[in-house]
């Protein structure tokens, strides 16, 4: 066994580093006030090879794996969850496509993400998140493909897609064997997004509904077979959920290191915070939650990245991280006293964005639910 990081993984994770303190950092409490993407740093990662990684070479990708991304995205996320959850959203939708697409639809779909294009994964609707065979859009066959008709909520980066992959039943009938997917161009007739989303957390990036409206999408933009869908989403999610645990790596970072700098300037009683031993031992154990959801993350991007099955290693990474970075933030708060629950400082933010990494990519409870199920 091995934790060494190689020099090429060393030197792209302080790349990422290094853009996230100039780029992100100084942007994140603007961006989160205004509830508005900054588009500017998007291109700036872009033109830096910091997204789309995982694309293969001959489409204008790095070819990397899931370690690389990992890196980078609790780098990004370390400046500002918000913006680094939006600037990994492209790797979300790119993995369907990876999986499952043929090679027309990787040279168009893919080749446009090179381009800067961005894409949405959608999946949720109103109805139905956890219970993903509960999907009502439906996708009904006529003469050279399919007419769409319902919608979807939450989707990530909604209001600045191209296209989205989009989960829809083909039958009705068949329970998660019903489940197709297809790649939707965002100007299609028909389709239309909804104003983004208010929410507690995250403000910068944007979530919208996103609604079809007997939208024609051709053979040529399904997804592997029909009935597949539902197996295509488990695909993913073992794939993209080390990446949403580095958002929280990267979040339980950032509050280690603003609960620090805080506790060792702020006195009371005579001493510094670091001082009183119950301030002390709340940073130690914010500390080894750090190292143990960052191992964790590690250990499921590797063995994704190895070509073993990382199923029961994703949900661990993805629940704990997520947990832990709930955690870490509640006690930032706790560490700051009244300036905790100011917006003046970083605190009540990181609390505020922490809380969704409980909720999205499977919630805390479904990640038990796949850990038991993997357990039998
Ligand atoms: C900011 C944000 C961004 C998002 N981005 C995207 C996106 O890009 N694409 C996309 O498709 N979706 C996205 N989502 C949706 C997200 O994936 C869903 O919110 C999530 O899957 C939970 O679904 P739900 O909200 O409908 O909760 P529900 O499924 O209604 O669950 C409600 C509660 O019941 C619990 N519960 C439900 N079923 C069970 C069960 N079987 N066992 C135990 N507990 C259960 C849940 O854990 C939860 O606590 C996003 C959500 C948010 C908030």
């Amino acid at each position: 066994m091995q934790f060494e990081l190689s020099e090429d993984q060393r030197h792209i994770q302080a790349l990422a580093r290094q853009f996230a303190e100039k780029e992100i950092q100084p942007r994140a409490a603007q961006a989160d006030a205004e509830g508005r993407f900054p588009m500017a740093v998007y291109h700036k990662a872009l033109e830096l090879g910091l997204l789309n990684t995982s694309l293969p070479a001959h489409l204008g990708g790095a070819g990397l794996g899931c370690m690389e991304l990992v890196l980078i995205t609790e780098a990004l996320c370390h400046g500002c969850l918000g913006i680094g959850t939006a600037l990994c959203i492209n790797a979300l939708a790119a993995e369907p496509l990876l999986i499952a697409g043929t090679r027309e639809q990787q040279q168009q779909f893919l080749g446009q993400l090179a381009q800067g294009a961005m894409a949405s994964f959608a999946l949720t609707e109103p109805a139905a998140g956890s219970d993903v065979a509960g999907i009502r859009t439906r996708a009904q066959r006529v003469p050279g493909g399919y007419r769409l008709t319902g919608n979807k909520i939450w989707i990530s980066n909604a209001p600045m897609a191209e296209f989205f992959i989009v989960f829809a039943k083909t039958d009705a009938d068949a329970g998660h064997k019903g489940l197709t997917a297809f790649v939707v161009s965002a100007d299609s007739e028909g389709l239309s997004v909804g104003a983004p989303l208010s929410k507690l957390g995250q403000k910068a990036a944007p979530t919208a509904e996103v609604f079809f409206d007997d939208v024609f999408v051709p053979d040529a933009c399904r997804l592997g077979d029909e009935g597949s869908g539902f197996s295509l989403a488990m695909k993913v999610f073992d794939r993209s959920r080390p990446m949403v645990a580095a958002f929280g790596v990267g979040l339980i970072q950032r509050c280690l290191d603003e609960s620090l700098a805080y506790a060792a300037q702020r006195e009371s009683m005579g001493r510094t915070l670091m001082g009183h031993q119950a301030i002390a031992h709340r940073l130690a154990d914010m500390r080894v939650r750090l190292e143990a959801a960052r191992l964790l993350t590690y250990q499921a991007a590797w063995r994704l990245d190895g070509g073993q099955p990382n199923t029961i290693q994703a949900s661990i990474a993805k629940l704990y991280s997520a947990d832990a970075a709930m955690w870490a933030a509640t006690e930032t708060v706790q560490i700051f006293g009244c300036m905790g629950y100011s917006t003046e400082y970083p605190a009540e933010k990181l609390f505020r964005d922490a809380k969704v990494l409980q909720i999205y990519e499977g919630t805390s409870e479904i990640q038990r639910n796949i850990i038991a199920r993997e357990l039998c």
